[in-house]
């Protein structure tokens, strides 16, 4: 579905049939390739909304015969889940606790994963996860079509560009790169390279990701914009590391950020920014979007902090968004914000969210539209709403 929800023109609704007993099209779309195909196709034509069907709704009677037969909801998953395995449920990072509550059974769109929150601190996350050949299945041939890709590269560059620039801010009012004539700063997980372009020109702009389909208006701009394999190759030390959403990506987030300090000069800092699960932005959307099945870790600011202590890092600025601001030291565990039993009110915070969303009526899209508008101009001119 659209992230947003908010677009104002009608929907297209399609129908990408997978069932090999479909009476509406004859089951031609019932190998994976044939299917990635047509919704491609159905997306290139317009459709907002795929809906991939894995139960026939063939009607009993003269024409059809006995109908469609009922099929179980595994059998129905297997047929609209492409070839993507798990491996075995591993200990919470944050933690190292090997108990959980169960939060989830399967995605937004249906992918069937476990979602589980940590009984000794509350992180929710996907457990077990993909094994390492599967998560690079997924993001080869399903990511793409699942999340869709961006046909102006330019209109993205300028939206991180934007919030780059709050980044930067951040940085500035922490750091000892504030006022600086000269320094370095790194991008993992660059995209566009956006968040780069906020830093001074004369800085070294250094940015690593996967796809460098992404990196034309970067490198047009003088940005230093590179393979994500060539990483660990790097050794030079940066003043500010910045890693935007991509934490919640990785199969091991403390693995990670002990990654990202090492690249890290003295007295530097690391921005990371993941979706947070308190956070204001998310608290009255419907709750089940925050399932994907891209993000194996859903953070609050609690949990982000003990996987950053386990990775040797102190958070300087810390807030529910998720953003934070982490510099090498030792950092004193607080207690779980949750109280005694972390895992549960974990289950029970989701559950309680999921439960109070109420779907807006076109009344109440009406009312949100002058809000949009307002905050649409504030973003403009930088104002604070
Ligand atoms: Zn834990």
């Amino acid at each position: 579905m659209p992230e947003t929800g908010l677009s104002q023109r009608c929907q297209v609704w399609a129908v990408l049939n997978v069932t090999p007993d479909s009476f509406s099209d004859g089951g031609e779309a019932i190998t994976l390739e044939a299917a990635l195909r047509k919704a491609e196709r159905l997306s290139a034509e317009g459709a907002d909304v795929i809906d991939v069907g894995g139960a026939s709704s063939r009607p009993a009677g003269a024409t059809y015969g006995a109908g469609a037969a009922e099929v179980s909801v595994d059998e129905e998953l297997a047929r609209v889940v492409p070839d993507i395995r798990c491996g075995a449920p591993i200990p919470c990072p944050a933690c190292t606790g090997t108990r959980f509550v169960r939060v989830a059974r399967a995605d937004r769109y249906g992918f069937p994963l476990d979602y589980v929150a940590c009984d000794g601190c509350g992180l929710l996350f996907a457990n077990p996860y993909y094994d390492a050949g599967s998560l690079d299945r997924f993001y080869m041939n399903y990511y793409a079509p699942v999340y869709g890709r961006t046909a102006r590269p330019d209109l993205a560059f300028a939206g991180e560009l934007e919030r780059g620039r709050a980044v930067r801010r951040l940085v500035d009012s922490h750091a000892v790169t504030r006022g600086l004539e000269y320094a370095s700063v790194l991008d993992v997980g660059c995209s566009h390279g956006g968040f780069l372009a906020a830093f001074p020109g004369n800085w070294l702009r250094v940015g690593y990701d996967y796809d460098e389909s992404l990196f034309t208006v970067g490198r047009s701009r003088g940005l230093e914009l590179n393979a994500i394999g060539g990483l660990d190759a790097d050794a030079r030390k940066f003043d500010v590391i910045m890693a935007n959403r991509v934490v919640e990506h990785t199969r091991d987030p403390v693995a990670f950020l002990r990654r990202l300090a090492r690249l890290l000069a003295p007295r530097g800092v690391i921005y990371v920014e993941v979706p947070g699960l308190r956070s204001d932005l998310v608290a009255h959307i419907d709750y089940r979007l925050m399932f994907k099945n891209a993000h194996c870790f859903l953070f609050d600011a609690h949990t982000f902090e003990r996987c950053a202590a386990r990775a040797g890092l102190r958070s300087e600025y810390l807030d529910e968004t998720v953003r934070a601001l982490l510099a090498p030291g030792d950092y004193a565990a607080r207690a779980p914000a949750a109280g005694a039993a972390p895992g549960k009110a974990a289950a029970e915070f989701v559950r309680a969210r999921v439960a109070r969303y109420r779907p807006p009526g076109a009344l109440a899209r009406l009312r949100e539209l002058p809000r949009r508008i307002f905050r649409a101009l504030a973003r403009r001119t930088g104002a604070r709403v």
